[in-house]
């Protein structure tokens, strides 16, 4: 008897959480189905910590699938084509490449973030509740029942003068222990984290920012561009969110 092979997926190499610069590569297809396309190395972000999937397309045999999405279970990473795209079967070798554009703001975009979480943190000891964000704009959410006098010019000012000063960002594995040490991992990642994990991902913008991430970043704050406080919008009993956008710098 037949056996469904969408059944024996063996799990995605993740290629972007080692080298988020890599923008094509040679892969084989796993599964493919109408859950999506598992390959056995991928470099399509799935999405997660208010980061968007990543877009791009898959070539094989002079055929073009457009990827629109992708999500993640445990061990594998699903591919979402557009509707109506076809798609390769199980075992052909393909060309991946993503939708650089596309990456390249998402990545300038969520460091951003992690700039403005680390800021706002220092000067104003506040904890970010949530995060969101699309090519060059973001939102980020936090209590705070006052808003100082002239709040979003200063932390406007702060995060444009810590991406002038050009710090590193550094992307590492850290046992739980030791990341669950530094206060600001803790403070704010406690429930974050889940608890199986014996290893967290630290994104370190140095000397500003330390956050458990699983995202993909540029390798120092002058590549964020320019960062603009759209507004601070009051959403009710101190719930703040704050509008930002990017500027080529
Ligand atoms: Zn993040």
């Amino acid at each position: 008897m037949g056996r469904d092979t969408s059944l024996t997926v063996v799990g995605t190499l993740r290629l972007e959480l080692t080298d988020p610069t890599l923008r094509e590569w040679e892969a084989t297809v796993l599964a493919s189905g109408p859950d999506g396309i598992v390959l056995d190395r991928s470099a399509f972000y799935p999405g997660g910590g208010g980061q968007p999937p990543d877009h791009g397309v898959l070539l094989w045999g002079g055929v073009q699938t457009r990827i629109e999405g992708a999500r993640k279970t445990a061990d594998e990473v699903y591919l979402l084509p557009a509707d109506g795209e076809p798609l390769p079967p199980s075992g052909t070798a393909v060309r991946g490449a993503l939708d650089d554009p596309r990456r390249s703001a998402l990545m300038r975009t969520h460091s951003a973030l992690h700039l403005l979480n680390g800021v706002v943190y220092r000067d104003f000891d506040l904890l970010v509740t949530s995060a969101g964000m699309e090519p060059l704009e973001g939102r980020m959410d936090f209590d705070l029942p006052q808003v100082p006098e002239g709040f979003r010019d200063a932390v406007q000012a702060a995060c444009n003068a810590e991406i002038a000063a050009d710090r590193q960002i550094v992307v590492r594995a850290m046992p739980r222990e030791e990341a669950f040490a530094i206060e600001q991992v803790a403070r704010a990642a406690r429930d974050l984290v889940p608890a199986h994990l014996t290893e967290v991902r630290i994104v370190d913008i140095v000397g500003l920012d330390v956050e458990a991430d699983g995202g993909t970043h540029v390798a120092s704050t002058k590549q964020i561009g320019g960062l603009e406080i759209v507004k601070v919008e009051n959403k009710g009993k101190g719930f703040r969110r704050l509008r930002v956008r990017l500027t080529d710098g």
